[in-house]
Parts: structure tokens; sequence; C-alpha cells
């Protein structure tokens, strides 16, 4: 393990590696290289640290680029699977059917909504412009048992796709880190949203540089929601942050210090995520 830069993060990691055990958990949510952005770790090195803490899986993500074939070659050299998809941003055509259909095709797992391209297309996600493509979208995840995540949208704009994700019968849908500024749901709404779908918290959110959202915060919402419908994941990969393994378990101790139990963070970070994905 490289020696971490922040002091109070390696203080606090050598205590957190004696007690924190990450066997057997899943992570939905990485960032690695290659990318567009500097990350802390590649593919290969953030499937072999995780394979090498017993965890049972990953979910690599690209706001740019197509994951499903980098996870492959991933998964092959670790002893753990290694998810990826696409995330349907300007890069890859938007909400473009043909992206989807390609990454079920190559094996891909998830199909995030538009994150870093929102903002252009909030307009017309509103207007309705993106309807038939959508549902081709929905259609191409429900047949091929993929899941829906939902980036960086909404909660008006998740609610209209949730119904019409239901009624094209996918089955498997995760509300990427409501608690964050871009997304912006409120406690009842998440409430409403665990009626269909997992809420998705991220450790990332808590970090300087980025929301810096006080990590009360998220168990506040864990336990007004419910940890039966959470699951509990890093979005980590940043240079400046820790290593995604690290970054689970400071995420799982900071829970536990605010009184989220063993079994909960168990349910969280192994049974849902496993429900989501298997
Ligand atoms: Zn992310």
């Amino acid at each position: 393990m490289k020696i971490l830069k922040e002091p109070w993060l390696q203080e606090k990691l050598i205590k957190i590696n004696e007690t924190v055990n990450l066997e057997g958990f899943v992570d939905i949510h990485l960032h690695t290289s290659p990318d567009v952005k500097p990350r802390i770790c590649n593919d290969l090195e953030a499937a072999q640290q995780a394979s090498d803490q017993g965890m049972q899986a990953i979910v690599i993500k690209s706001h740019t680029e197509p994951t499903s074939e980098r996870a492959k070659i991933a998964e092959d050299i670790s002893s753990m699977d290694v998810f990826g998809g696409v995330c349907l941003n300007n890069t890859v055509g938007g909400l473009n059917p043909r992206a989807v259909d390609d990454a079920a095709k190559m094996g891909g797992k998830f199909v995030w909504l538009p994150t870093i391209s929102f903002s252009d297309m909030e307009s017309d996600f509103t207007e309705g412009i993106y309807k038939k493509a959508l549902e081709e979208i929905l259609q191409i995840i429900s047949q091929n048992d993929m899941v829906l995540a939902t980036g960086h949208l909404k909660p008006h704009i998740i609610f209209s796709i949730l119904d019409d994700a239901r009624s094209h019968g996918v089955k498997r849908i995760v509300i990427n880190h409501p608690l964050t500024s871009v997304v912006g749901a409120t406690i009842d709404e998440q409430k409403e949203m665990t009626r269909y779908a997992f809420l998705e918290h991220c450790f990332v959110a808590c970090m300087p540089l980025h929301d810096y959202l006080s990590p009360d915060k998220v168990a506040e919402a864990i336990e007004a929601t419910g940890y039966k419908r959470c699951i509990m994941a890093t979005d980590f990969g940043q240079k400046h942050n820790p290593y995604p393994i690290n970054g689970f378990k400071l995420f799982i101790k900071s829970m536990m210090d605010r009184g989220v139990t063993q079994k909960q963070i168990n349910t969280m970070c192994s049974k849902n995520p496993k429900d989501l994905l298997y």
C-alpha cells in the first residue's frame, strides 16, 4: 500500500486496517484509469487490491468511455468479479440506444444516465425530447437484465424515469448518490425512491474538494430511509483521495462510529449490492 499524503488519513487507516474487513463486499462505484482525468489506480490495480481484500466485486465507471470491455480484462487477471458498462454522456452520443446495445453485447452490466453532460441535457429531459430514445434504452436494459443507474439526474426527472423503467420491466435500479448537491434528493424523495430502487451513498461526497458532506448526514439518511434499501460505495479513484479499498474502510468505520451496526454494514456493502448485480 502506498503511503497516503494526508496524515489524518494515515493515522486513521492504521487503526482501521485492523478492524475493518472487506471480505465478500462489493464497491459499485469506482473511477480508474485510463481516463481523461488523473486516477490513483488503473482497472487492474483496483481489481487486484480489491481481490487481495477478499472482496467479491467492483464496478468500474468512466464518465466518458464505456468500461464493459475493460472490466472483462480486469476480471480475467483477478479472482473476483469486475463489472463495467456505459455512461450516457455526450462522448458516447448521449442517450444513444446503440451505445447501450453495444454495452449489453460486451457483457456490460451498468447503464448510467448522464452525469457530467446532464446540465447540457436538462431542458431536453424536462421537455420530453428524449422520450423515444429512453424507451428504447429501457427496453435494452430490461431485455439484458442490466442495472439502470440514475447518474446526475434530478429527483423530478428520476421519478418519471422510474415509472417508465418499471413499465418496461427494469428490475435492477440504483439512485446514484442522492445526497450530493448535483442530485439533491430530500429524505422524503429518497423514501419514495426506495420503493423501486436502491439508494447509493458514496463516501467521496464527504471528502474535502467534493461536497464535504458531513458523514452524520449519510448516517441520518440511512436511518431515515432504512438500511435495507441502501448501498454503500466509494466513488473513489481521484488522485487526491485514498485508494478505493481504503476509502471503503474509512466509510465503513465512519458509519460504525455513528451507530450503524455490523449487520447493517453487511447488508449495505454485501447483500444489497449483490442483489443489485446478480
Ligand atoms: Zn462517480
